[in-house]
């Protein structure tokens, strides 16, 4: 795990390469937040980057959140979710996070509305799109979303408010940016179908192509690798 000096030095790294692709886009840098993608990252790495001035992160499990939760309670940051969702996993998710950017399925839609009625509570949710056509990536297909969308509506503790999506792993840089203009096509349709609010989040772009996102339009980049270092999931 870096220590602080490194984990400082990263961040600012990626501010400066969130900064430069803003200027490059003609966008003010107020328009796009970094998420720190926090998964197997302990408590004392995420406290590193917290100190460092971040405010926002995701993890991608839920027992991530139950298993870090002592330690990271009483700061202040915002908290989202950001992987794949399973229905058995809705009760808990939703004493973690204040926003679920993973939603893509109505069974979820469904079951978090149920919990969260049952909570008395609301949540902010993004709808996310699988723009890369790999099977093996979760989100909605693109010509379904709008579908889903509309289905979402009906229930009210849902509070759609963006998009998020997963960019093809690719090296050719052509086709990731195709993925981010599919989403960009998805929002643009849904905010003319009033399904989405004007301006909305679009979560999109990671470690290697946060640029490419933030050139069209990304409103939060999920960034892990870039900041705590390559995952080592044996530990
Ligand atoms: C891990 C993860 C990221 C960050 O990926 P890096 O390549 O480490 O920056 C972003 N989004 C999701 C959904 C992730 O699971």
């Amino acid at each position: 795990m870096p220590d602080q000096e490194a984990i400082t030095a990263h961040l600012r790294d990626i501010h400066q390469r969130i900064d430069n692709a803003c200027r490059k886009s003609g966008r003010p840098n107020t328009d796009v937040r970094l998420l720190m993608a926090t998964k197997t990252v302990d408590p004392d790495g995420i406290k590193l980057a917290i100190d460092a001035g971040e405010r926002l992160i995701g993890e991608n499990k839920v027992q991530e959140y139950a298993a870090k939760w002592e330690a990271l309670k009483n700061e202040n940051i915002e908290r989202h979710f950001i992987g794949h969702l399973q229905t058995n996993k809705v009760k808990d998710v939703i004493k973690y996070v204040t926003c679920i950017e993973s939603v893509d399925r109505i069974e979820l839609a469904h079951k978090l509305h149920q919990k969260l009625e049952q909570a008395n509570r609301t949540m902010d949710i993004y709808v996310e799109v699988n723009t890369s056509g790999e099977e093996s990536k979760s989100g909605v297909e693109p010509d379904k979303a709008l579908d889903l969308m509309e289905q979402i509506t009906a229930l009210k503790t849902l509070r759609l408010r963006g998009l998020m999506t997963i960019g093809l792993a690719s090296e050719h840089e052509a086709e990731i940016r195709a993925c981010f203009r599919r989403l960009v096509a998805v929002r643009d349709a849904a905010q003319k179908a009033g399904l989405l609010p004007s301006p909305c989040e679009l979560s999109m772009g990671m470690s290697h192509d946060l640029e490419i996102a933030v050139e069209e339009g990304a409103t939060i980049v999920r960034v892990g690798s870039a900041i705590f270092g390559s995952r080592n999931y044996g530990q």
